[in-house]
């Protein structure tokens, strides 16, 4: 097989998987979690998806992101182990994060700026501003999504995206 065709193999399985999570219905389907079985990732917790829809990372549609990124790891893993100088390069350019990034403003709500004014009326824009501040000063949140982690689960990586990237806002 030439190099250049596992390159073009190597996007084309990222580029399916991506779209499948973004055909899945909200917070995944049959479809998604069929597919997850065949790369042997495992799947978030029903407590754990619970956890997110209530939280205020809201998704329209398709698998969570975090899902996303266990599935692109194996297919990276995979690839990676047939060591081939062009494929490895490509793969040392591939950015996870901005993949996932990218993905996640795909589905998520859209905000425009009508709604921003809607909810920003008179009072309530004060109360809303002060309520962004607070939220600022107690939260960590997730550098590549913005998620806020939540105090009372354990966990490394971000819950939303899977990034490992935490930072405080203080
Ligand atoms: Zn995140």
């Amino acid at each position: 097989m030439s190099e250049d065709k596992l390159v073009l193999d190597f996007k084309s399985e990222v580029d399916k998987v991506t779209s499948s999570a973004f055909l899945s219905a909200k917070g995944g389907d049959d479809n998604w979690n069929k597919l997850l079985v065949d790369y042997n990732v495992i799947p978030l917790t029903q407590s754990e998806k619970e956890s997110l829809f209530n939280s205020q990372m809201k998704i329209t549609k398709g698998a969570f992101p975090i899902e996303l990124r266990r599935v692109l790891e194996v297919v990276i893993y995979k690839y990676a182990a047939l060591n081939n100088p062009l494929l490895n390069s490509e793969l040392s350019k591939f950015n996870m994060e901005s993949k996932i990034l990218e993905y996640y403003q795909k589905i998520k709500p859209f905000a425009g700026m009508g709604d921003i004014f809607k909810n920003a009326s008179n009072s309530s824009l004060t109360k809303y501003s002060q309520g962004l501040q607070n939220e600022k000063q107690m939260t960590v949140k997730c550098k590549n999504c913005g998620a806020p982690r939540e105090e009372e689960m354990q966990y490394d990586n971000c819950l939303f995206c899977g990034s490992k990237l935490f930072e405080t806002n203080k």
